[in-house]
């Protein structure tokens, strides 16, 4: 089996112990992992609070940083197809997506390497005499970013890029599920030239790892993505130290479809918005809430792509839908699709796990039109499954589309202007795309607000997270400042 190490200090190391990590194509396991615990954890807080405060990284000026960012940017290009073929092998994620991601995870390195020395403080016009005062952009601090295994280069970009380019300094910590990318990650970082301690990667378990990270008193900021559940342990854990927080969590999105939308682009858009990544997305299209006048229709269209869907190994270019990435969320699946079917809700497509060895679950179209409070309509869940509910007037959609305790993100389909911008102007969530679905650039911000989490990755806003103002005061005059007790 193929063997990861841990990256601490600039140095490989191994972890406190070792476990094995699945391959979801076959059930069977394919590498073993080092396990980072309390000793580990803190070595590699250690670095990297050590890294802040050294000359090496804290005395580069930002346009030094900023070529670093620049030379990794380059090399994550260089290397994305092993890098994809890696997060391939390990998630079960196809091969065709975990290409085209990594290829345009280079291009957030390279915005945050030009966003380095544009960081900029400012200077206040300040309502006294003989005084400047202006305020400085600094680092934060060290930085501990928590990445679930689905997207999880992508996912630590949009952490990693925004922290270096403030100038503070990051221990990384890849999920335990599936951590092959991120430590081959570390690898292709080594090769950039940063200062060591700088970039620390890890990986290991809740309580042992995850835990003794947020709560480590050496840690400025938690920048976190995952679930709602783990997000309220680290909120807890963040009263130790008092770091801030910026969480990226889960989704139930609406995807609203009227009638005189481009049923095309709709169904496309769709089956992609849904049935990508197998469903293992934290934007997934996963509620579709569709006029009734064209309902039957549209599910029996989404009904053929699903079922015309080739699923297969995820290392196979011709692959559409692979595995799911753990036996759990296979189980998950059945009981939320049983528990749906019970309460009113009809099966269009799928609903069985397929018959052959790996995770492998079908894309599931489910109309619960009768039954709106149906587990599949409200819970989040990480897999191919759709939940559909017909509507008849704005009003309607408008209020299914907003009975969601999440709030991530939306898709609008409608050639309505009018509508699309009262729409816009009243759905609850980070991200609304209009006649489009999954778009997403290092310049557009993204996050979500309710059980969705709070702060924004991507674009100059995920920058200025990383940093904290000082506000200087500087007295100009050489007269002495008058003695206080003297009355005047
Ligand atoms: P998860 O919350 O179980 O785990 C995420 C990470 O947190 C893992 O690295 C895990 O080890 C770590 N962790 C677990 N307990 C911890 C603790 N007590 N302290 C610190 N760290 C801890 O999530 P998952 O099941 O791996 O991923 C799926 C979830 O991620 C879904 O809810 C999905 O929507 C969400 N997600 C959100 C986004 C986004 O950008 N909004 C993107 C992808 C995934």
């Amino acid at each position: 089996m193929q063997e990861f190490q841990q990256y601490i200090d600039g140095a490989f190391s191994d972890g406190a112990s070792q476990f094995e990590s699945l391959d979801p194509a076959t059930g069977r396991p394919w590498a073993l992992m080092p396990e980072a615990r309390r000793a580990d954890v803190n070595r590699a807080v250690d670095a990297a609070h050590h890294a802040f405060h050294a000359p090496e990284w804290a005395g580069m000026t930002a346009s030094q940083r900023g070529k670093l960012l620049m030379r990794l940017a380059d090399l994550v290009a260089e290397h994305a197809p092993r890098l994809a073929a890696l997060e391939t092998r390990d998630t079960g994620k196809i091969i065709r997506e975990t290409s085209a991601q990594i290829a345009y995870v280079a291009e957030y390195y390279r915005y945050y390497a030009g966003l380095a020395d544009k960081i900029e403080g400012a200077h206040l016009p300040i309502d006294k005499p003989d005084m400047e005062v202006w305020l400085r952009r600094e680092p934060i601090g060290v930085v501990a970013a928590i990445v679930p295994w689905n997207s999880q280069l992508f996912l630590s970009a949009v952490k990693i890029g925004p922290a270096l380019a403030a100038g503070c300094t990051v221990v990384l910590k890849a999920s335990e599920e599936a951590p092959a990318p991120l430590l081959e990650f570390a690898r292709i970082f080594d090769q950039a030239g940063f200062p060591k301690g700088v970039l620390n990667v890890i990986t290991g378990f809740a309580e042992e790892c995850g835990s003794v990270l947020t709560r480590h008193p050496d840690v400025a900021h938690v920048a976190f993505t995952g679930g709602p559940e783990t997000a309220r342990h680290i909120v807890r854990n963040s009263a130790e130290n008092l770091a801030s927080t910026s969480l990226e969590l889960g989704g139930k999105s609406p995807f609203i479809v009227f009638e005189d939308a481009n049923i095309e682009s709709a169904v496309n858009a769709q089956i992609s918005g849904i049935f990508a990544a197998s469903g293992q997305s934290c934007v997934a299209g996963s509620r579709l809430i569709v006029q009734n006048t064209i309902k039957d229709a549209f599910l029996g269209r989404l009904r053929e792509k699903a079922e015309a869907v080739v699923i297969g190994a995820p290392d196979d270019m011709a692959t559409e839908v692979g595995p799911l990435c753990t036996a759990r969320q296979i189980e998950h699946a059945q009981r939320l699709i049983a528990d749906s079917l019970e309460q009113g809700a009809r099966l269009v497509t799928g609903g069985q796990p397929l018959d052959r060895a790996g995770f492998f679950f079908p894309p599931t179209v489910l109309d619960c039109s009768d039954a709106p409070q149906a587990p599949c309509v409200q819970r989040e869940f990480f897999g191919p499954v759709l939940s559909a509910v017909g509507f008849d007037t704005e009003a309607e959609a408008l209020q299914l589309a907003n009975a969601t305790e999440f709030g991530l993100a939306a898709g609008l389909f409608t050639r309505d202007l009018t509508r699309t911008h009262r729409m816009i102007r009243n759905i609850r969530s980070g991200v609304v795309w209009v006649n489009t679905y999954r778009a997403v650039s290092p310049i557009a911000p993204f996050g979500g607000h309710g059980l969705s989490g709070h702060g924004r990755e991507g674009g100059l806003a995920a920058a200025l997270d990383y940093t904290t103002v000082k506000t200087v005061w500087l007295r100009t005059s050489d007269d002495p400042i008058p003695d206080p007790f003297v009355m005047r």
